[in-house]
């Protein structure tokens, strides 16, 4: 008899993109007219920028040579990456990182999900509701969850509702819990947290010896200079917190596979015992266990992301999906729909009228509009009676949706 993970089994029955992409083909198999435009799933639209590309096919033809060829790296990435993550990152913002305190990954999903295992298998996790699913099922899965109840919430996880009430930016818990889960910009509600809100969530952490897991995804849509992109901007986080990045959404490297974890050697948790311990330590043997490296042509194609040509490039379709951003949380207002989000990342996060339910929202627009977004509900219990939209779209699309949605709902 083999016996099953049964930890799986508590999961939700429908993840939620499927979910979407199920109702949408049902749609498009009814209407074959209809012109679908796509603001729901959170990937880019935009091409690579060409530093990029040309970086990357000039690594292929290196390996394709005798001279060039490289077998595998280093399973924390090659240090030309390394090297320029540090300068540019963080040197540029005061920020000091050292080359064994960075992990290049294959993506920050993967990331979010593995590092729960350098965790007690009884560490409490700690989110925000709602919150990106990675970060909640991941631990489900391991075991740190009990059932899910009628609300949508595990028993043994604290969650923090973001509510319009705390800007979509709630405070550290009062309750017990190990390690917590903290986006900015926000995925799904496109809030964005200020120096004087890290400060409490870091005095949080220093105070209960918990660790804060700070997902930066979005941190190259930060429109204001003065807003904090890296969690150690605030005194005192090398103590308490990792850090993840990605590639993904800053230079559309959603196909392509690259980020980074950050863990400072500072950074320590204790064994039952109470010997302190390096969590650096223990994710270099499971990074070295179970991960054998990004490859070189990628890892040339993210080092490009920071010469002068890259940077101007990316930079330039983050201001197109920023404007895009723009446009739509405008676009919206002037329909009527209260919108947050949308200033300082790629995601509007809407209030659905008439008291409408997320889901009969997400399927009213479709079916109105032929306009796809994401029910907040999916996102966790509080996300019910808001939506999300996306700014990856091209410009004709995203004034075409507005355009609809305006008309089809307009006040
Ligand atoms: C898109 C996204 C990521 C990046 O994932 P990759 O695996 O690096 O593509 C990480 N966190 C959040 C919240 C995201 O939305």
């Amino acid at each position: 008899m083999t016996y099953i993970n049964e930890n799986f089994q508590k999961l939700q029955a429908g993840y939620l993109f499927p979910e979407i992409g199920r109702r949408v083909r049902v749609f498009a198999q009814e209407n074959p007219q209809a012109a679908i435009i796509r603001l729901g799933i959170g990937d880019v639209t935009e091409p690579l920028a060409p530093a990029i590309t040309r970086a990357m096919v000039q690594a292929a033809q290196e390996m394709g040579s005798r001279s060039g060829f490289h077998g595998y790296g280093p399973e924390q990435g090659y240090d030309f990456l390394i090297d320029a993550i540090r300068k540019h990152d963080y040197a540029a913002r005061g920020v000091e990182i050292e080359r064994d305190e960075i992990f290049v990954s294959d993506g920050s999903k993967c990331d979010s999900g593995n590092l729960q295992e350098i965790f007690a298998s009884d560490a409490i996790l700690c989110v925000a509701d709602p919150v990106y699913p990675v970060y909640v099922d991941s631990n489900v899965m391991a075991g740190r969850s009990g059932t899910i109840d009628a609300n949508g919430r595990y028993a043994g996880i604290v969650y923090l509702p973001a509510t319009e009430e705390n800007g979509f930016l709630p405070n550290p818990p009062t309750e017990k819990a190990d390690f917590a889960f903290l986006c900015s910009p926000s995925n799904p509600t496109g809030a964005v947290a200020t120096k004087a809100y890290l400060q409490k969530w870091v005095a949080w952490a220093r105070k209960n010896d918990a660790v804060i897991l700070f997902d930066a995804a979005y941190e190259a849509f930060i429109r204001n200079p003065e807003l904090p992109r890296s969690i150690y901007e605030i005194e005192g986080a090398k103590e308490c917190a990792i850090e993840l990045r990605s590639f993904s959404k800053r230079a559309g490297f959603t196909g392509v596979r690259c980020a980074f974890v950050v863990i400072p050697k500072t950074l320590t948790g204790k064994t039952k015992n109470g010997a302190r311990v390096s969590f650096n330590a223990l994710w270099n043997r499971r990074h070295c266990t179970k991960f054998n490296g990004v490859s070189y042509l990628v890892q040339r194609g993210a080092e490009a992301v920071y010469t002068q040509e890259g940077l101007a490039q990316t930079e330039e379709q983050i201001a197109f999906y920023m404007e895009n951003a723009r446009l739509l949380r405008e676009g919206l207002a002037a329909a009527g729909f209260r919108v947050f989000g949308g200033e300082h990342a790629p995601y509007l996060w809407m209030h659905t009228p008439y008291g409408v339910s997320s889901w009969d929202f997400f399927n009213d627009l479709l079916a109105k509009a032929h306009v796809v977004g994401t029910p907040g509900a999916g996102f966790g219990p509080s996300g019910e009676g808001y939506f999300r939209l996306s700014a990856f779209n091209s410009r004709e699309n995203v004034l075409e949706a507005i355009a609809r949605i305006q008309r089809s709902f307009g006040r």
